[in-house]
C-alpha cells in the first residue's frame, strides 16, 4: 500500500505531543486519518444562538460568550454555586451552576463558552445551563479565534476529560487544512460516480463535516462517509458471495415437473403471491449452473417450509438428494413429520437423522443416504458431520439460519465433495435494509404476505395487579382443553433485580395457582435431554401450563397452545416478543397473547406498538427505530472496528442499495480489483477492512 501522510501517527501533528497522543487513543484515534474521521457529534446553528443583549427571562436559549469574571458564591443553606459572567459584543449575562464549585478550577477567564438552558430571574437575568462546552481557550500556543468568527455553525466533538472540546478544536484549527490536502489520495470514487450517487468528494465531505456552513452541509458530508462504509461492507460480502457461488460452477438442476406438479395438485391450499415469487427465484437459481446461496426470509407462519419442500422436490426430480437441517431435534422431528405428510403420498420417503438415533438405526439411515435410496433427509447438525456421505447432494436447506453462525454457514459452503445449492431460512423478520447489510453475501427472497384465513392473535396489556384475572382466563382455557405458556425473562432469581424467576414461579403456579393442572418448566440451564422431554410432553398435550424462559422462542409448533402470557414484558425487545407471540395462533382456536408489565412511559409506547400490529416487518422496523441499530448490528464492536459508525440503516436505505449494486458490479467486472483504476479501492479495502475479510475467511 502506498504510504499516505494520513497514516502518520497523530503525535506528529501540530499541538499534539506524546502525552496528547496517548489521550487520543481513548477516542480511538492513533493516526492522522483517524483524527480526520473523528467527526463532530453535534452541530449548533449560530442563527439559533442568541446575542446576549437580546436574552430575556423565560427564554430557552443557547449563547456564546467569553468568561469575563467567575467565582464561587456560598449560600445561606450551605449550597455552593459557581458563577461566571459571559460577554459577547451585545452584552453580559450571569451563568450559574448550583452545587458545582469545582468548575472554579476547570473554567478560566477568557474561555469561550457555549451554554444552553432556561433564563431565570435571579438578581437579574441568569442562565442555569443544561449543557455547556468550552469552545475555545487562550493558551500559550497562541490566540484562538472566537467561534463567531469561525462560521455560523458550532461543532461539538466527542471529547474526553483529557481531551476536552477546546483542545480538540485547537488541534483541528491547526491541522485540518493540511489533513484535507492529503485526503485526495484516499479518494476512490471518480467524479462521474460521485455525480451519479449525488455525493460530495471525500475532501469536500470532510470539510463539510468539520466546517459546515449549515447543518444541511454536515448531513451531506455524513452521507458520503456512510456510503463508503456501506460500500466496503458490501464489497467484502460481494467477494464472499463470488467465492461461494461463482468461482466453481454449481449444479444445474433439471426440472421435469414430475414431482412439483403433483405436489401443486395435492396441496390443500394455493400458494400466496409471495411464495410463488420466491419459488420462481429459487427455481431460476437452481436451474442455472451458478450455485445458489439464497436466504428465504419470512415471518413465523408465512409458509417458508412449503416453499422449501418445492425446492427440495426440484432437486429430487432432477435425480439428486435434498436435505433440511434444523437447529434442534424437536424441530427436526416436527419438520420430518410435516414434510412427510406432503411428499410421501407422491412416493418420496422422508428420512430423519439426529444425534439420538440408536446405532443400528443410524447405520441404516447412513447407508440409505450413501446409496441415494433416501432422496429427502431431515435432521440436525448431525447431518453435516463427518461420516455422512450423500450419493449426490443437490440442495441443502437450513432452517432458523441465525442459530448457525457465519462460520458454520461458510463451512457448509466449503465442503469439497460437492457443491449443493444452499437455501437458508430465517423467521426473524428484519427490514430489507438490515437484511442487505447483514447478509450482503446472500441473495434474498422475502415472504411478506401471510396465507389467508388465519384467526388473528389477540394481544392485551395487563398491569401486575391484574394477574389473578389473567390466571382465571388461563384456567378457563385449560378447562376447555387448551394449553398455555407463561414466559419469564430470567432463569434464577437475582438479588439485584426483583424479577419473577421462572424457577420460583413454576413452584408457585404449580402448588398455589393451578394445583389441578400439570405445570412444566423449561429453561436454558436444563440439560438438553430434560429440555427435550419437557417439550415433548407439552407437544403431546401432557402438560397444561409450560413455564419457560425465552428458550421456547425458536420454531416450536404446538397447535393446541392458545395462550401466551409474558411476564415483565417491558424487559423484552419487540422482535423477541414477536417471536414469543408466534408460538400461539397455530391452531384453529382463537389465540391470545397477554403482556404483563409495570406501566411506564417507555414500555407503554413499545408495548402499544406491539399490541396494535401482528406484522413482523412493521415490528422489526419499530424495534430498529427504538433500540437503534447498535443492538442489532455490530453491537460488540466499538470505535474504529464498529461495523457502522456513519451509516443509519433506516435513513440510508437508498445508499445501501446503491452500495450493494456498485460493489457487486465491481466484483463482477474486476474480481481481484487488479485494474489500475481500482487501486484506491483495493488499498482501502485491505488497509481498512482486513478484519472483515478475515471474519469471512477471504482475502
Ligand atoms: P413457516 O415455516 O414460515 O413458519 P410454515 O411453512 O410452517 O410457515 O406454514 C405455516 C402453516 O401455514 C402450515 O400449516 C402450512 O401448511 C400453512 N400454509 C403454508 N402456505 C400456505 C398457503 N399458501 N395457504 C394456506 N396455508 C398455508
Ligand atoms: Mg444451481
Amino acid at each position: 500500500m502506498s504510504y499516505s501522510q494520513l497514516d502518520r501517527p497523530v503525535q506528529f501533528l501540530k499541538g499534539v505531543g506524546p502525552k496528547r497522543a496517548d489521550a487520543f487513543v481513548g477516542l480511538g484515534v492513533t493516526t492522522a486519518r483517524e483524527l480526520l474521521y473523528h467527526i463532530p457529534r453535534r452541530y449548533d446553528d449560530a442563527s439559533t444562538v442568541e446575542p446576549i443583549g437580546r436574552v430575556e427571562v423565560g427564554m430557552d436559549v443557547s449563547v456564546v460568550g467569553r468568561v469575563r469574571s467567575k467565582g464561587v458564591i456560598p449560600t445561606r443553606r450551605g449550597l455552593r454555586i459557581f458563577q461566571a459572567v459571559l460577554e459577547d459584543e451585545t452584552g453580559m449575562i450571569t451563568v450559574a451552576w448550583p452545587g458545582q464549585p469545582w468548575l472554579e478550577r476547570k473554567l478560566r477567564e477568557g474561555d469561550v463558552l457555549l451554554v444552553s438552558g432556561k433564563v431565570k430571574f435571579f438578581h437579574g437575568r441568569q442562565i442555569q445551563p443544561r449543557e455547556y462546552t468550552v469552545v475555545a481557550r487562550e493558551t500559550a500556543e497562541g490566540g484562538v479565534p472566537t467561534p463567531r468568527d469561525a462560521g455560523t455553525i458550532f461543532v461539538t466533538y466527542p471529547a474526553t476529560e483529557e481531551l476536552p472540546q477546546w483542545v480538540l478544536r485547537g488541534v483541528f484549527e491547526r491541522n485540518l487544512d493540511a489533513m484535507l490536502a492529503w485526503v485526495d489520495d484516499d479518494e476512490y470514487l471518480d467524479p462521474a460516480a460521485r455525480h451519479r450517487l449525488g455525493l460530495p468528494g471525500l475532501g469536500e465531505a470532510l470539510t463539510l463535516l468539520h466546517r459546515p456552513t449549515s447543518v444541511f452541509d454536515a448531513e451531506r458530508g455524513r452521507r458520503r462517509l456512510a456510503f463508503d462504509e456501506l460500500f466496503f461492507l458490501q464489497l467484502v460480502q460481494a467477494q464472499v458471495r463470488r467465492k461461494a457461488t461463482e468461482l466453481e460452477p454449481g449444479i444445474a438442476h433439471e426440472r421435469t415437473n414430475d414431482l412439483i406438479r403433483p405436489l401443486h395438485e395435492s396441496l390443500p391450499f394455493a400458494l400466496t403471491g409471495a411464495q410463488a415469487t420466491a419459488l420462481k427465484e429459487i427455481y431460476a437459481d437452481m436451474q442455472s449452473d451458478r450455485r445458489m446461496n439464497r436466504m428465504l426470509q419470512g415471518d413465523v407462519g408465512s409458509g417458508k417450509t412449503a416453499v422449501a419442500v418445492f425446492a427440495m422436490l426440484l432437486a429430487v426430480e432432477g435425480g439428486r438428494q435434498a436435505v433440511l437441517m434444523a437447529p434442534t431435534e424437536i424441530l427436526a422431528e416436527q419438520h420430518a413429520r410435516g414434510i412427510a405428510e406432503l411428499v410421501e403420498p407422491l412416493g418420496i420417503p422422508v428420512r430423519l437423522l439426529t444425534g439420538s438415533l440408536g446405532a443400528a438405526e443410524r447405520r441404516e439411515v447412513l447407508a440409505a443416504i450413501g446409496s441415494g435410496e433416501a432422496p429427502l433427509v431431515v435432521g440436525t447438525h448431525a447431518l453435516i458431520q463427518e461420516g455422512v456421505a450423500f450419493r449426490e447432494l443437490g440442495l441443502v436447506v437450513i432452517d432458523e439460519q441465525h442459530r448457525f453462525g457465519v462460520r458454520q454457514r461458510m463451512a457448509l459452503l466449503e465442503r469439497d465433495d460437492a457443491r449443493p445449492d444452499v437455501l437458508v431460512m430465517s423467521a426473524t423478520p428484519i427490514p430489507r435494509s438490515l437484511a442487505m447489510a447483514l447478509y450482503g453475501d446472500l441473495d434474498i427472497s422475502v415472504l411478506d404476505e401471510m396465507p389467508p384465513g388465519r384467526t388473528p392473535i389477540r394481544t392485551t396489556l395487563r398491569t401486575p395487579d391484574r394477574r389473578s384475572a389473567v390466571y382465571d382466563f388461563m384456567r378457563a382455557e385449560i378447562e376447555a382443553g387448551r394449553q398455555t405458556y407463561v414466559v419469564y425473562p430470567l432463569v434464577e432469581e437475582s438479588e439485584k433485580v426483583d424479577l419473577l424467576s421462572a424457577t420460583r414461579e413454576h413452584e408457585r403456579l404449580k402448588t398455589e395457582v393451578f394445583p389441578e393442572a400439570t405445570v412444566g418448566l423449561l429453561h436454558g440451564k436444563l440439560p438438553a435431554a430434560e429440555k427435550d422431554a419437557v417439550m415433548r410432553a407439552f407437544a403431546a398435550g401432557d402438560v397444561d401450563v409450560l413455564v419457560a424462559t425465552t428458550v421456547i422462542e425458536v420454531g416450536i409448533d404446538v397447535p393446541n397452545a392458545s395462550v401466551m402470557v409474558i411476564e415483565h414484558a417491558e424487559r423484552f425487545g419487540l422482535s423477541q416478543l414477536h417471536q414469543l407471540r408466534g408460538r400461539v395462533g397455530r391452531g384453529a382456536a382463537e389465540s391470545h397473547c397477554v403482556l404483563v408489565a409495570e406501566p411506564g412511559e417507555d414500555a407503554a409506547e413499545r408495548l402499544g406498538i406491539f399490541r396494535d400490529t401482528l406484522d413482523g416487518f412493521e415490528i422489526a422496523r419499530a424495534d430498529l427505530r427504538i433500540r437503534g441499530q447498535g443492538d442489532l448490528f455490530g453491537s460488540r464492536q466499538h470505535g474504529k472496528d464498529a461495523m457502522l459508525r456513519f451509516a443509519d440503516l433506516m435513513a440510508d436505505e437508498d445508499l445501501l442499495a446503491a452500495a450493494q449494486r456498485d460493489a457487486r458490479g465491481l466484483v463482477a467486472a474486476d474480481p481481484e480489483l487488479e485494474r489500475p483504476e481500482h487501486r484506491a479501492v483495493r488499498e482501502h479495502l485491505f488497509a481498512r477492512y482486513r478484519h472483515r475479510l478475515a471474519m469471512y475467511g477471504v482475502g
